[in-house]
């Protein structure tokens, strides 16, 4: 299988609630070594752009709000199959679906305060790494 990158976000309710080595830890048994790292607070227009697929939806002002209301870790991981590897471990995007032992069952408190984000491609990994992160950031760990 090929190694591969994908972006991760630690969301604030996990960054408050102190489970960011938690998180991380999963990620590494996993078989993901974290390929660059950013412990920032997202904008207002910051999280707005990341977002903007899902500018139409009702959920979108209070996504903003959440993601804004405390710091964030961004993460480039990477590790065979990344993408998938890293959509199984954090579970389903609503906490109540997701099955034992992922990162939402664990952690997440809502489908909106739900811990993580995980790209949904490779071709969305490289888009949305390239929003955060300078191509000199994005080291190779493999
Ligand atoms: P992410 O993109 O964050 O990894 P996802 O791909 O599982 O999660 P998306 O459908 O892309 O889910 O939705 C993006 C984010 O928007 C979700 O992670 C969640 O925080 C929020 N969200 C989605 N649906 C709802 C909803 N019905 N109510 C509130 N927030 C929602
Ligand atoms: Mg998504």
């Amino acid at each position: 299988m090929a190694i591969e990158k994908t972006f991760s976000i630690i969301k604030p309710n996990s960054t408050l609630d102190n489970n960011i080595g938690n998180v991380i830890a999963m990620f590494e048994k996993n078989g993901l070594r974290i390929a660059a790292a950013k412990f920032t607070h997202l904008s207002k227009e910051k999280a707005e752009g990341f977002y903007i697929e899902h500018k139409e939806r009702p959920f979108f002002g209070e996504l903003v709000d959440f993601m804004t209301s405390g710091p964030v870790m961004l993460m480039s991981l990477e590790g065979e199959n990344a993408v998938m590897k890293n959509r199984e471990i954090m579970g389903a995007t609503n906490p109540a679906e997701a099955a034992d032992g992922t990162v939402r069952k664990l952690y997440a408190k809502s489908i909106g305060e739900n811990s993580v984000h995980g790209s949904d491609s490779a071709a969305s990994a490289e888009r949305e790494l390239a929003y955060f992160f300078e191509k000199s950031d994005l080291v190779d760990r493999f």
